[in-house]
């Protein structure tokens, strides 16, 4: 599906002096290599404030708690993501409220999102699915006309655009993960928070790093969620690489839906005006498991992002959901498979894949 080693050996003399540079300072938890690359991936994104800490979720869960959304708070956002995505809404101890996806682009319905909106909501919590763009703009000024504020899920889409404006840009805060398999990936776990304001900010910086203003004085009950100074070296030298990488990704999608769209099959539409970075392939297939099946006789990965809806997920039964609630999600949890993308696949092997899965896959 990725091939990271790949990646690695491509930048290894980089990336390995900055391990080495980390491990010269022993500036392990924070410090100069998380501020670093904390200035300059918010300097590229043209975005005011900027947070790295440990990790995805937590960076959604600290996004969210620090623009007051909290218990007895609804957030609205899909049922076709990561868990993550709800998990984090739960802990800060708001409800999250599903609306369906739009099914071509696979990204939140913005109107069954305004639709949902009742006394209780307080914010959308929009994902930019598999690396392609929500519809901002239309998104943004549903959310001011009722007074809410927005979190975007950059989880999946570093560097994605709409209008040419980088997502992250839009929300009132968003948030990435930076797994070692998302676009911009760290050796470990790390996530980054872009956000607006100077108060939601100082309250983020406090809530990753146990309440503190400064060693022992805490003025609030945080948690330990900050990012490691490893990961921040590792990150600032991937940094560097990501517009090229992305470039790739987008070179290959053309690639996979020129072959797919001409052989009849449904991918991933992409709004006029949007830029998808794709962190996933996916294409819908009549017979999924028989083609997965075949391509893996050929060598040939794929995945299923994501096999069952969060709605009807055991550990989210309390919201009391039943099958037909969201039938685009649905329809395409049955569907859709993930083809192998990453910045260093060839011409070749994109032909490979796509012959095989051309072979065996009904439309
Ligand atoms: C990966 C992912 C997350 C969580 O990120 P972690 O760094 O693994 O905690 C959240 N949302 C989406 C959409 C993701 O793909």
């Amino acid at each position: 599906m990725v091939d990271l080693k790949a990646q690695y050996e491509a930048i290894r003399g980089e990336i390995d002096e900055a391990i080495q540079a980390v491990l010269e300072s022993q500036d392990f938890i924070k410090g100069r290599f998380v501020s670093e690359f904390e200035r300059a991936f918010t300097e590229m994104h043209g975005a005011r404030f900027g947070l790295g800490c440990s990790n995805g979720t937590s960076a959604i869960s600290t996004a969210l708690q620090a623009l007051g959304i909290g218990t007895g708070d609804e957030v609205i956002t899909t049922p076709m993501t990561f868990i993550a995505t709800v998990e984090a809404i739960c802990h800060v101890g708001a409800k999250p409220v599903f609306v369906d996806i739009d099914p071509e682009t696979y990204q939140m319905d913005i109107g069954k999102a305004e639709a949902a909106i009742g006394k209780a909501t307080r914010a959308i919590l929009p994902v930019h699915l598999y690396g392609n763009v929500c519809e901002m703009p239309a998104l943004m000024s549903v959310a001011e006309a009722h007074g809410l504020k927005v979190v975007e899920d950059c989880a999946q889409a570093h560097f994605a655009r709409f209008g040419g404006k980088f997502v992250g840009t839009f929300g009132d805060a968003a948030t990435f993960s930076f797994y070692p398999g998302k676009n911009l990936g760290a050796f470990g776990d790390a996530g980054f928070i872009l956000s607006r304001t100077q108060e939601a900010e100082t309250l983020m910086r406090k809530l990753v790093d146990h309440g503190r203003m400064d060693k022992y004085n805490h003025d609030l009950i945080g948690f330990n969620n900050r990012m490691d100074g490893l990961q921040g070296a590792v990150l600032s030298v991937k940094l560097k690489h990501i517009q090229r990488w992305t470039k790739q990704r987008q070179s290959a999608a053309a690639k996979y839906g020129q072959i797919l769209g001409d052989a009849g099959f449904r991918t991933m539409k992409v709004l006029p005006g949007a830029e998808a970075v794709y962190h996933l392939y996916p294409v819908q297939v009549a017979n999924r498991e028989e083609a997965m099946a075949y391509i893996r006789e050929q060598g040939i990965a794929s995945g299923i992002h994501y096999p069952t809806p969060l709605h009807l997920q055991p550990a989210l039964a309390y919201l009391g959901h039943a099958p037909g609630d969201f039938p685009v999600s649905e329809t395409l949890s049955r569907r859709v498979m993930s083809l192998p993308i990453f910045p260093e696949i060839s011409d070749q092997q994109i032909a490979r894949i796509t012959s095989a899965f051309v072979a065996k896959a009904k439309q």
